[in-house]
């Protein structure tokens, strides 16, 4: 892998392979900036369970208390409770430790402000001029702050915020019968009492444990999903939770043990959210047109932007959205609860539209919107990228395009959108369409085109 892969400065902080780089020295001066940025006041520190987070836990509150901060340690939590947390105590400003889906010897500093959502554009390049010129404030001996810990309140915040928006009392009454699979990452703290306690479910759980490392590849999707499907099978559960390892990513295992696709979780959830709060919906440009449809039941409008969460929120902040996500990704996000990717909106959300249809989690997918998607990646020598962008287009003069994201070209019953990866030379290529033949004979004509 190129080195510049393995340490990643950018959109939503700091992030990369743990050692040789990124080190504490690294995180403590990223943590100093943070502090200088936002100035003397409380942060919020907390992490999910990689080996390497008490470390760099140690590192980035050393560099708060420098700039003068004073840390409230949460300790444990998945990032939409740190999120929570940060707005609900009125911080400065919060640091989560979490590398999110990917593989364990990684790690990150994820920043957020202080309504505890991650850094706007502004505010990113802001703090990274900052962080590069190193002027950080410097607390004098006399003007040090402390380190204070909380590791409860946020938990109950969060839960008391997601089932304020769910009928509790109506799932509740049903025991439904749930396995989990919790990667031993944050969720393990948080999610078992959230089913048990608040929802009332029957649990049987696997990798609960978050002294433990990762016993799967931590993103959680159909080919990494096979001991939670086999609980599902074992157990008769009704549905199958799996979260990433800071679980704000979600999938579904249905009754049955098949993991669903996630525009399908994306769409039960804004299927259920658009029942319950007003406003508009704001997905990527590879979100499943199943959005569109189900929005427009409801008389509401799509909003369609880049690839990545960031991208998502911005605009789901600028037209007040009542729900956004990423169907690629995952990852639900209700402001209602908070302005982030939440799996537990989204465990509350499926439980609740069960409880009052009544219907298994697969009648409930076979009743959305049907359509068949397809995705690869192709290879691709740096330098050709916007010659194979042009020949795509010119291969389908008759289709609108829409060019703020790689390239999406749209007919009203089909769209591919082709974008370079962020991290590999490789161009992702996603299809939907109507019917499988259409989806097939469009895929490949795309595939012929940027493979010419
Ligand atoms: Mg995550």
């Amino acid at each position: 892998m190129p080195r510049e892969h393995l340490l990643k400065i950018s959109v939503s902080g700091v992030r990369g392979v743990v050692g040789e780089f990124l080190t504490p020295a690294l995180a403590l001066h990223f943590a100093q900036a943070f502090g200088t940025y936002v100035g003397r006041g409380r942060v919020v520190v907390g992490r999910d369970t990689r080996t390497s987070g008490p470390m760099l836990q140690h590192a980035v509150n050393c560099g708060l208390l420098a700039a003068g901060c004073d840390v409230v340690d949460v300790g444990i939590l998945p990032t939409p409770t740190i999120q929570i947390y940060v707005e609900h105590i009125r911080a400065r400003g919060g640091i989560g430790l979490t590398a999110s889906h990917n593989p364990a010897e990684y790690n990150a500093l994820k920043l957020f402000n202080k309504e505890g959502q991650f850094f706007n554009h502004y505010e990113r390049n802001e703090l990274i001029d900052l962080y590069h010129q190193s002027d950080f404030a410097q607390a004098t001996n006399a003007e040090i702050g402390h380190v204070t810990h909380d590791e409860g309140t946020a938990k109950a915040v969060h839960i008391d915020r997601v089932l304020a928006k769910v009928d509790g009392d109506r799932i509740r009454r049903r025991h439904f019968r749930v396995a989990l699979d919790a990667v031993n990452g944050a969720g393990s703290v948080m999610t078992p009492g959230f089913l048990v306690d608040s929802l009332g479910c029957r649990l049987d759980a696997i990798f609960i444990d978050p002294t433990k490392v990762f016993p799967r590849i931590a993103e959680p999707r159909p080919d990494t999903l096979g001991d939670l499907a086999a609980l599902v099978q074992r157990t008769g559960a009704e549905v199958g939770f799996a979260q990433d390892p800071d679980a704000d990513r979600l999938a579904i295992v249905d009754e049955t043990g098949r993991v669903l696709d996630n525009d399908d979780v994306l769409a039960l959830a804004v299927l259920r959210a658009l029942a319950v709060v007003p406003g508009d919906v704001v997905v990527n440009l590879t979100t499943s047109s199943a959005i569109d449809d189900i929005a427009l039941g409801f008389g509401r409008r799509v909003y369609r932007t880049p690839v990545g969460e960031a991208n998502v929120v911005e605009t789901m902040q600028a037209v007040g959205a009542a729900i956004g996500g990423e169907g690629s990704a995952g990852g639900v996000i209700f402001p209602a609860v908070q302005l982030c990717r939440d799996s537990f909106t989204a465990m509350a959300f499926l439980l609740d539209l069960m409880a009052e249809t009544g219907k298994t989690v697969s009648e409930l997918v076979a009743a959305l919107p049907q359509y068949v998607r397809k995705s690869g990646k192709v290879a691709f020598e740096h330098g050709r990228l916007g010659g194979l962008m042009q020949a795509l287009e010119e291969g389908f003069p008759e289709a609108e395009a829409d060019r703020t994201d790689g390239l999406k070209l749209m007919w009203p019953d089909r769209w591919l959108h082709v974008r370079a990866s962020n991290t590999e030379p490789l161009l992702r290529l996603f299809v939907e369409a109507k019917t499988e033949a259409s989806a097939e004979k469009l895929y490949a004509m795309a595939w012929g085109l940027l493979t010419a």
